[in-house]
């Protein structure tokens, strides 16, 4: 089967068309700037060059039209007419506790992301305009949805309530959700797999470390607690969001720079992090790593302060599971960065890992870097959510 891949956003699409058969993209690509101007990023695999094609994209069903035409064009289509794409999967990024897996996408089902949109205002909607774009344009081809927050709504009231009053969960949802299910499910499955652990007897903790971050604690395949919160805004310190802080902090700061609460949000989501520690160096690792070997003393405790939290998240979830079997980092930060790795797996000798430090500098590819005697196996998988999407299409569809 062909499945497109689409993670639409507010002003931005990407895609995917992957060949199920092979589990490769056909082509990739990526419309920007929808509603401002328009420009369209498209790469087929054959030949790996990339088209840029720059035309006024005011709506996402006009954004559609123009990914519909790059995937079938003479000269840079990877299908000869829309009919050879079997069905589209969407990321949709927040389910709540409605949708606890994924779903073939009706009139039902968009209704019910509608109802949880208050709970992710930013994406939800965004999400709903991609699919209601693609039933527009390709009609007749099913759509099926992938929730970000699925995986995670195996966990358990003790992990998922706060310390609120019980009525904000009942009137209002007020709970932990956890996000980058996909990439966590995964990276889970294929650790399971990899390190040959039993699927029904094995605990294991997922570092999703991106720009976005997320630990979580898997038992015998299924989540028992996440970092994540009822937004991607808790746990650990991210690119540009500051994870935990102390709820009072909001207050304080809002009374001290006279900004309004809204004004105090965004602070946190976008200016904080390893960018805001940094005094604002950057939230890319690669700048921040270069700039501590520069000497840059707020870039190198920034780095210092993501591994440092990491690790209480990792330590905090060995209590919860009761043991570790395996640790497995995935996403930009655990796949590539080295530093990161050693810092974060250098504060647990007391558990009997040990990281083979030639094998700790692989970028990328999937990799046992504990050594053969570490008590717990400690593993790099590359993460594919595009694939994850496209597989649970070809289940829901296929
Ligand atoms: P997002 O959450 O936006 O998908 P990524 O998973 O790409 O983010 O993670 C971004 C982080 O990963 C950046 O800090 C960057 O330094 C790091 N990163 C991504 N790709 C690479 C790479 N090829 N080499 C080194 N670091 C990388």
């Amino acid at each position: 089967m062909k499945i497109l891949v689409i993670n639409c956003g507010s002003s931005s699409l990407k895609y995917q068309l992957i060949d199920s058969t092979t589990e490769e993209p056909l082509a990739v690509g990526l419309c920007e700037r929808i509603g401002i101007d328009g420009r369209l990023n498209h790469t087929p695999s054959s030949t790996g060059k990339k088209e840029v094609i720059e035309k006024a994209m005011p709506d996402h069903k006009v954004a559609i039209g123009m990914v519909v035409e790059a995937l079938t064009n003479p000269e840079y289509g990877v299908i000869k007419e829309l009919k050879e794409i079997d069905a589209i999967g969407h990321r949709l990024v927040h389910g709540g506790e409605k949708f606890t897996e994924s779903v073939v996408i009706d009139d039902e089902v968009i209704k019910g992301v509608e109802e949880v949109s208050p709970l992710a205002p930013l994406h939800n909607p965004a999400n709903l305009i991609g699919v209601r774009a693609c039933q527009e344009m390709l009609p007749g081809v099913p759509n099926v949805g992938v929730f970000d927050t699925a995986f995670h709504q195996t966990m358990e009231p003790v992990a998922y309530m706060y310390g609120l009053p019980y009525e904000y969960y009942e009137k209002y949802k007020v709970r932990r959700y956890g996000f980058h299910g996909t990439s966590h499910s995964f990276v889970s499955a294929r650790a399971i797999e990899a390190l040959g652990l039993d699927p029904d007897n094995s605990k294991l903790i997922v570092c999703h470390l991106g720009n976005g971050s997320s630990v979580s604690a898997i038992k015998n395949g299924k989540v028992i607690d996440t970092s994540m919160g009822m937004t991607p805004m808790e746990g650990l310190v991210m690119g540009t969001r500051c994870g935990d802080i102390d709820p009072t902090i909001v207050e304080y700061l809002a009374h001290s720079l006279n900004k309004s609460l809204e004004e105090v949000m965004t602070i946190l989501n976008k200016e904080s992090g390893v960018y805001g520690l940094s005094g604002g160096v950057s939230s890319d690792f690669r700048d921040l790593d270069a700039a501590s070997n520069e000497g840059n003393e707020k870039a190198k405790l920034a780095v210092e302060v993501f591994s440092y939290r990491t690790a209480k998240y990792i330590g905090a979830y060995v209590a919860a599971l009761d043991g570790v079997d395996a640790i497995a980092f995935t996403a930009g930060l655990g796949e590539n960065n080295t530093v990161v790795r050693g810092q974060i797996m250098s504060r647990f000798s007391y558990l009997g890992i040990k990281i083979d430090e030639e094998k700790n500098k692989i970028r990328g590819e999937e990799t046992v870097i504990s050594t053969p005697d570490s008590k717990v196996k400690v593993i790099v998988i590359p993460t594919n959510e595009e694939l994850a999407i496209a597989r649970e299409t070809v289940r829901l569809v296929g």
